[in-house]
């Protein structure tokens, strides 16, 4: 079905196809873990279906409060066109509660509310191991200019509030999640637009009651039962419904003869 398609390129999780028009790109979900700058990896088979399906609903939703992204929209349960952008290449975290990297760090206990929501910004360069950077050393090298800086962190921090309300909504803390930004070009303009996606590959999730965890630390951890939890945090979002149950097979081959 794809061999037509142009591979744009792949990375980790992703696949990218050229889109039917000129500035679309198509986004296919892999099924593919990695951690620990790639040096863990599995196949979870289902992962990307609920990825695409969690990262559609969050950007339609922040779309709706005024946040550009650049998605137009789903195309199948893998897959969604999107507007071609230039990736700005960072990693924007931002922290709600002490875990992962910031608690190993600081040697803060795991679960440590911090006194405020905190922004941070890592290098996306794979062979440095996405190192973290200040706002100095990113305007200096001009990988961001002080005012899309500036525009990145005002939309990090709706994004924060609006997701902590929405997940608190329904039983889950929003612990820290990343998100990457592009440069969209329009006629003689450019903005700054959400890009890449927003799913418990790239945010900590917890169960407020149990304090359980609803994301990817439960493949970096080998906890198991990631597709699990997933599911159970696209269920609460009201995305599958009750009795649907997680994909796990791929597309079987039907015989018609
Ligand atoms: N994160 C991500 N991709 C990365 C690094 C981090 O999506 O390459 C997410 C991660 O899932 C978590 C947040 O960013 O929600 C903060 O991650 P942290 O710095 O604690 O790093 P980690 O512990 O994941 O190495």
């Amino acid at each position: 079905m794809n061999s037509r398609r142009t591979r744009i390129y792949e990375g980790k999780a992703k696949i990218l196809y050229e889109g039917p028009e000129p500035g679309t790109v198509i986004v296919h979900f892999k099924d593919d873990a990695t951690a620990f700058n790639a040096e863990k990896k599995a196949v979870i088979e289902g992962k990307g279906v609920l990825n695409q399906r969690i990262s559609e609903y969050l950007f339609s939703r922040l779309n709706e409060i005024g946040i550009p992204t650049h998605f137009i929209r789903s195309l199948n349960m893998r897959e969604q066109l999107v507007r071609e952008v230039e990736i700005i290449p960072l990693e924007v975290v931002v922290r709600n509660i002490a875990a992962g990297s910031l608690a190993k760090k600081l040697g803060l206990e795991e679960g440590h509310v911090l006194p405020r929501s905190i922004i941070e910004f890592y290098y996306k360069n794979d062979a440095l191991g996405d190192p973290m950077v200040s706002e100095e050393h990113i305007t200096s090298f001009g990988w961001a200019t002080p005012m899309e800086l500036d525009d990145m962190m005002h939309m990090a921090i709706r994004i924060n509030d609006f997701m902590t309300g929405l997940f608190l909504g329904i039983g889950i803390k929003l612990v820290d999640f990343k998100i990457e930004f592009g440069r969209l070009f329009e006629n003689d303009m450019m903005r700054i637009v959400l890009a890449d996606e927003i799913s418990p590959d790239s945010c900590r999730l917890w169960d407020t009651k149990t304090l359980d965890k609803m994301d990817k630390d439960r493949f970096r951890r080998d906890m198991g039962g990631l597709v699990e939890a997933y599911h159970e945090v696209a269920r609460r979002l009201g995305i599958i419904q009750p009795n649907e149950q997680p994909e796990r097979s791929k597309p079987k081959l039907v015989k018609t003869d």
